[in-house]
């Protein structure tokens, strides 16, 4: 693991250029949070949807904003992918005639496998390829979501390519610098690992809200109105996870099936002992499990992977 005790102020830009492809919420957060410390000195966007682009152009945030990855990347020290998961290979294709020679291209995607293998596809021989994700985020989209504390005590799990050369190790040593800059802890992972653990703490979660929301929306016993009516803070919050963004869960799913499908069995088979136990009247099974998952909580908390702040921290946006 990186050493975290190096987090501090930076006296001076870590990139000169940081151009960021696709600036919704992750893309735009990382660009608040590195002007908001001063770690680079110059940004440039790409982004595909032409009302983001003037959006991004009235928030002023970005020093030049284009349709063109290949144009705003030219010349930038650090490319950040920013897109879904399943747009990486094509942002990064896009954007090689002008990526600059030792540049070090990363991103954020949900998923590090078949991410990895699509950026090392597209990334020409000169560049530093050093996939990446912050684990944070919200369930919103677009460029106006982002804000600059995102990242702060949250993890940012980097998964580089098994390359042991200087050049690497210095490339890899700036970049977990930049990202302990804008407040976050890095990690480094290899790349299947991260997806497997992804799917336990992210993908089944989203996968259970998706499918419960939709089921109660579906009950026709039981009105629409009655779910909103009634909903105390269990079913709101599933409503919270279930209201993300369709393109990029439905991306995470397609690119992290072998995992996801894995975990799901378990978790299949888990459900299962419950209903059993709830059918059989079985109240220790039941309240043994119920006692460890609410110190399973208490340890999150306690790790400080979970805000006190109401709303995530979020009204505190910059
Ligand atoms: P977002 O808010 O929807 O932003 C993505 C932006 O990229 C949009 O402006 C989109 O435009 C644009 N875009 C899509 N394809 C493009 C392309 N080929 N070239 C240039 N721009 C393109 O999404 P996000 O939530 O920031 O997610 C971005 C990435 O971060 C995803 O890979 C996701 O897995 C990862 N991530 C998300 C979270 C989270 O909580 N949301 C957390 C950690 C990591 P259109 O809207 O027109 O498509």
């Amino acid at each position: 693991m990186p050493d975290q005790s190096q987090a501090q102020e930076p006296s001076r830009p870590i990139y000169a250029k940081m151009a960021v492809i696709g600036c919704g919420l992750i893309g735009s957060s990382v660009i608040r949070a590195a002007r908001a410390n001063g770690v680079v000195s110059e940004v440039a966007v790409a982004d595909a949807s032409a009302a983001h682009r003037a959006r991004i152009a009235e928030l002023a945030y970005a020093d030049f904003v284009t349709a063109d990855p290949a144009e705003a990347v030219r010349d930038a020290d650090l490319v950040v992918l920013a897109v879904p998961v399943l747009a990486m290979g094509e942002a990064l294709a896009a954007a090689a005639p002008g990526l600059k020679a030792g540049a070090t291209i990363t991103d954020v995607g949900s998923v590090k496998g078949q991410v990895a293998e699509a950026m090392a596809e597209a990334a020409p021989a000169n560049v530093f390829v050093i996939p990446g994700h912050p684990v944070a985020g919200t369930e919103q989209s677009g460029p106006d979501a982002g804000f600059a504390a995102l990242f702060e005590n949250r993890w940012t799990i980097l998964t580089p390519q098994k390359r042991q050369d200087e050049p690497y190790r210095a490339a890899l040593e700036r970049l977990t610098a930049f990202w302990m800059a804008l407040g976050a802890r890095v990690e480094l992972m290899d790349e299947r690992h991260h997806d497997l653990v992804l799917a336990v703490t992210s993908h089944l979660p989203h996968l259970i809200a998706f499918t419960i929301v939709g089921a109660a929306a579906d009950l026709e016993e039981v009105t629409e109105g009655e779910v909103m009516k009634y909903s105390a803070g269990g079913f709101r919050d599933f409503t919270r996870i279930a209201a993300s963004d369709p393109i990029m869960w439905r991306d995470v799913f397609l690119t992290n099936r072998d995992a996801v499908l894995e975990i799901l069995g378990r978790f299949t088979e888990d459900l299962q002992a419950l209903s059993r136990a709830i059918r059989w009247g079985e109240g220790e099974k039941l309240q043994a499990q119920f006692a460890r998952t609410r110190q399973i909580r208490l340890g999150i908390v306690a790790a400080g992977q979970e805000s006190a702040e109401p709303n995530f921290g979020r009204d505190r946006r910059t």
